[in-house]
Formats: structure tokens, sequence, C-alpha cells
């Protein structure tokens, strides 16, 4: 990752970023940089939209609630998402929230929701996911932010993976071997293939579910380790073993 200047705050805009733009602060973020964060005139602040890069602007308050931002000049040019589906069948709200930051931190370029047999409840706030996803990339540095995908039921959702897009099926009753021979075995000739994870709910996947995605082609049953995980860390262990084997960590 290139120098990266971890004292200014870094804040995702909606507005079109280039030199010498002015974007006025609504009151909440304005108060967050005078009120809370304690900043200063000029003080720099890095912006980024998801799709300009980022870039670094001067804050110019106009009395103690409001302020705007001038666009100075760019500090990082734009990446793109990694090519790596999450899927994932729905938490509880606050390991919801969680699981959606650790996703953006660990690189999920698209986050999908899938509902299976054991999933609690039937529908999800997209809304909210995408805060967190938003959130986690103002702390972590990413520019891309990951595309949250609509809800969908597990076999619409396997239904609607490309054929060459690799699925990792984080399974706990596949056999404990070696993960990372696993995951190269399945990957073939290919240094980065299109990648899917996906994790289930605390209550496991039914058996018919389970051969449902044992079956389609392009796809391995991961074991993570001889313990039962929990959904939100198998999310994170499985998401820092794909990107050093097949992603963007090697
Ligand atoms: N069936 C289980 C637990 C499910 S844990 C039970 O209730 O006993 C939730 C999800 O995390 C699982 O569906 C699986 O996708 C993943 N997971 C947990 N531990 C795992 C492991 N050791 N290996 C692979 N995946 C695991």
């Amino acid at each position: 990752m290139p120098a990266y200047d971890f004292t200014a705050p870094r804040l995702f805009v909606e507005a079109a970023l280039a030199a010498g733009a002015h974007l006025p602060l609504d009151r909440a973020q304005a108060n967050y940089l005078l009120n809370v964060l304690r900043r200063k005139p000029e003080d720099p602040v890095l912006l980024f939209n998801g799709r300009d890069g980022e870039w670094r602007a001067r804050l110019r308050p106009s009395g103690r609630k409001s302020a705007d931002l001038e666009v100075v000049e760019r500090t990082r040019a734009q990446t793109a998402a990694p090519d790596l589906h999450y899927l994932f069948a729905p938490l509880k709200s606050a390991r919801l929230d969680y699981l959606a930051q650790k996703a953006v931190e660990m690189g999920a370029g698209t986050i999908r929701p899938v509902f299976t047999r054991y999933t609690q409840g039937d529908r999800i706030n997209l809304e909210r996911l995408r805060a967190n996803a938003v959130e986690a990339a103002e702390q972590c540095g990413v520019l891309a932010i990951p595309e949250i995908a609509e809800g969908q039921r597990l076999d619409e959702a396997l239904d609607a993976l490309a054929p060459d897009r690799l699925l990792v099926f984080c399974d706990e009753d596949a056999p404990v071997a070696d993960p990372v021979r696993a995951l190269r075995a399945a990957a073939g000739e290919a240094e980065h293939p299109p990648l899917a994870v996906l994790v289930g709910p605390e209550g496991g996947f039914s058996p018919e579910e389970r051969e449902r995605v044992r079956a389609r082609p392009n796809g391995v049953a991961l074991s993570l380790g001889p313990r039962i995980l929990r959904a939100d860390t198998a999310a994170v262990a499985v998401l820092a073993l794909v990107q050093a084997v097949l992603g963007d960590g090697r």
C-alpha cells in the first residue's frame, strides 16, 4: 500500500471530486470535524467517493457549526474493488454490523445476504449494511465501497454466480486438511480467479443445502480447522485465507 496519511480524517462523500471544488458539509459532518475532532481552519481532510480516487482537502469553517471543504490535490488514484463476493446468512444486528465492517476490511468487493433454511429472519436492512461498509472504508483506507447486493435465497444466489467464479464453501463438516493446498488445487492454473465465499448462519446448513452447494461444479468445500467458529469469525478467517492464497494478499 502506498504511503498513507493516518493523521487526517477520511470522509466518504457523494459529490464529484476535482481540484478547486468546494463541498459544503452537512451539520453532522461539520460538528464531527470542528467540535469532536477539534480540527482548525486549513487542516487537511481526505475525501473519497468510490469513483475519483482520494483527495486532500482543506477545512474552511464559517462559525462553529458550519464549514466547507476546498479540494486541493489527489493523493491516491482510484482502485477497483477486489473481484471477491462475500455471501453470508444474515445474523442479528450487532454481529451483522461487525460482519459488514470486517468484510470491507478484508477486501470483499460484493457483499450479498443469502437466506438459508436456518437463517434468523427473512429481511435485512441494506441501508444499514451500506452505512457500516462506508464507515469501515473510511477507517481502513479502502477506496472502492463494495457493492451491497440484494438478498437472495441460497438456490438463487448459487444460480446467479457465473460458472467461472470459484465458490469457496465454508463447511465445518469438510475433512480438516491443508486449506492452502485445497484452494490452490481448486483454482487450477488461475492465479487470481474470480472468487465467492459462502458462510452459513449460526444454525449451519441443512443436509439438502449442503448437497446443493457441493453439487456446484466450480467449488471447494473448505474446513477452517477443527473448531466450530461463529459465523463472523469464520468470515474473517476465510477472507484472510483466500486473499493470501488467491487474492490481493499475494
Ligand atoms: N452447524 C453448526 C455451526 C454453524 S457455524 C452448529 O450449529 O453446530 C456458522 C457457519 O460458519 C457455518 O455454516 C460455516 O459456514 C462456518 N464455519 C464455522 N466453523 C467452521 C469451520 N471449522 N470450517 C469451515 N466453516 C466453518
